[in-house]
């Protein structure tokens, strides 16, 4: 098999770098070497943001119109590619065909927000502040901005951060993660098959090399980064301490509250999409079931068949449920916390561990696990796992599950089911989590909403896309004017005053 050789995107071409160190990738499927990742070092990082820091200065000045109509022939783009990025997903991450496809359409609908740029950029404006003075507000771009990626979204994530920040008129440097590097050179092809300025998005693989390197730049104004807490931590501290704006997405644990008066097959379908989809490598996944009163008896055998009976498979096969996980690492690790779980006593009902795939049996695969009686002092519940497994913990009262929820350092994502609408309101004002879902178990906010967690979930103040989105790639300058006909006579020494 061919190997094929991953490089940057610098400058409005591919460059393959100078790969004095690189990365296998794989297909998690089948265990195989599909390709080479070049590592950037810090003088190829050097060269993409001198890139993008050349291209800045035409691109700000590019009326925000012109700019969203290039965004505009990147979404039709994007549309017609639909389904080439969702392979290249699949082939490198391993989830399956139908979610990579969910994936890349949760891309463009923030490719049609960042069409709206125009009307997103208007400032304010007084009249008459003060006699014959106006006074107004704009939002200018930042400069060169970049954007550090997970492996889990590899179209979804940078997209998040580059339509956004590019029409508000910066610059953007990428650095995805190399695990799935290939859609990122997919996505700056089509950048410039749209007729985008050349530099005006760049990318560079790499590792902490290259992390360091944008984090240590003094032309790069801004950071948003998204991944797990330990990581967003250190992105945040050194970004700030370089003097940067920085939004630095953390890791999840996410858990679904049940009443018992909820439609009880509803929530065990939720639960069963929300914990193995994606094979629970998603930073919305629910990994915490919590079960309130006789839920936990009544939902359980239903669970636990339907956990045995997910259809485990390459993710290119159509009628797959789950694929592999990412990495043989990765399995590993999720190996390594069911031991665990069983080891601190909690009851492990389905045992996803060995798990072979018939024709794939080098391929990184494993069934859902279910635990049944977790509680809040085992490892199982108090790290997050980013694997196929589901914990549950039964508790007496809505207060109890309230009060355990509020309790976890991470903050990403929640959901409650229930029937009862004051209970549900309740639960949206009293829980301490960012995104909240009520009958909804992955409650990702729509493209002009913006996506962030709380807590452990999240450095800095600002949500990813959305409003939010805009006002981080852009800072703001008032402008106060009167001309000379109304100049008042003489200087003034004392503070100006409305007059
Ligand atoms: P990761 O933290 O290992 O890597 C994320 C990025 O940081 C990659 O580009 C990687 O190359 C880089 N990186 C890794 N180690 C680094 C280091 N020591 N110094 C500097 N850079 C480093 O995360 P991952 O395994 O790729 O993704 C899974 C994690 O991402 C999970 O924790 C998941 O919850 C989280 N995630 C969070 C969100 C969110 O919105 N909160 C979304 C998706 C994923």
């Amino acid at each position: 098999m061919s190997i094929n050789e991953i490089g940057h995107y610098i400058n409005g071409q591919r460059v393959s770098g100078e790969r004095t160190k690189v990365q296998d990738v794989y297909n998690p499927a089948t265990g195989d070497v599909t390709g080479s990742v070049a590592l950037a070092s810090t003088a190829e990082v050097d060269m993409a943001v001198a890139a993008a820091q050349a291209a800045f200065p035409a691109w700000a000045d590019m009326p925000p119109i012109r700019r969203a109509r290039l965004m505009n022939r990147f979404l039709n783009l994007l549309n017609e590619n639909k389904d080439e990025l969702a392979r290249a997903i699949t082939l490198e991450h391993g989830k399956v065909f139908t979610d990579a496809r969910g994936e890349v359409e949760r891309g463009i609908d923030i490719v049609e927000f960042a069409c709206g740029m125009p009307q997103l950029l208007k400032g304010d404006y007084t009249e008459q502040v003060s006699t014959s003075i106006d006074n107004w507000t704009m939002r200018q771009p930042l400069g060169v901005v970049a954007g550090i990626t997970p492996f889990n979204f590899p179209v979804m994530v940078p997209m998040w951060m580059f339509p956004v920040a590019i029409a508000a008129g910066n610059t953007f440097v990428l650095k995805p993660s190399p695990t799935d590097p290939t859609a990122s050179l997919m996505m700056a092809d089509l950048m410039k098959e749209a007729g985008f300025p050349d530099g005006v998005f760049n990318v560079v693989q790499g590792d902490k090399v290259a992390v360091d390197a944008l984090l240590e730049h003094p032309d790069v104004h801004a950071l948003s980064f998204v991944g797990s807490t330990p990581v967003a931590n250190y992105i945040y501290e050194t970004g700030a301490h370089h003097g940067k704006r920085v939004q630095a997405l953390g890791g999840a644990k996410n858990h679904m509250l049940v009443m018992p008066d909820a439609d009880l097959d509803k929530t065990v379908d939720a639960l069963l999409g929300a914990a193995f989809g994606s094979a629970g490598e998603r930073c919305m996944a629910i990994s915490v079931a919590v079960l309130v009163g006789d839920v936990a008896d009544k939902i359980m055998p239903a669970l636990a068949e339907r956990t045995r009976a997910l259809k485990v498979k390459n993710g290119l096969e159509m009628d797959a449920e789950m694929g592999p996980i990412v990495t043989e690492a990765s399995h590993s690790r999720i190996l390594s916390y069911i031991d665990k779980g069983i080891e601190e006593g909690a009851d492990l009902i389905v045992d996803g561990r060995d798990l072979s795939v018939e024709g794939h049996e080098n391929g990184f695969f494993m069934g859902g696990t279910l635990f049944d009686n977790v509680t809040k002092d085992m490892t199982i519940y108090r790290e997050e796992i980013f694997g196929p497994v589901l914990a549950c913990v039964r508790v007496e009262s809505f207060s109890e599950g309230v009060e355990l929820i509020n309790a976890h350092e991470f903050g990403n994502g929640v959901s409650l089911f229930t029937r009862d609408g004051n209970l549900a309101r309740e639960f949206g004002r009293r829980i301490q989590v960012g995104m909240v879902g009520i009958n909804v178990p992955i409650p990702v906010p729509m493209a002009w909403h913006g996506f962030g967690g709380w807590k452990k979930s999240l450095f800095g103040d600002a949500h990813a896309y959305g409003e939010e989105g805009v006002r981080f790639y852009t800072k703001q300058k008032s402008i106060m004017q009167r001309w000379p006909e109304s100049i008042s006579k003489g200087a003034e020494f004392s503070m100006p005053v409305a007059r």
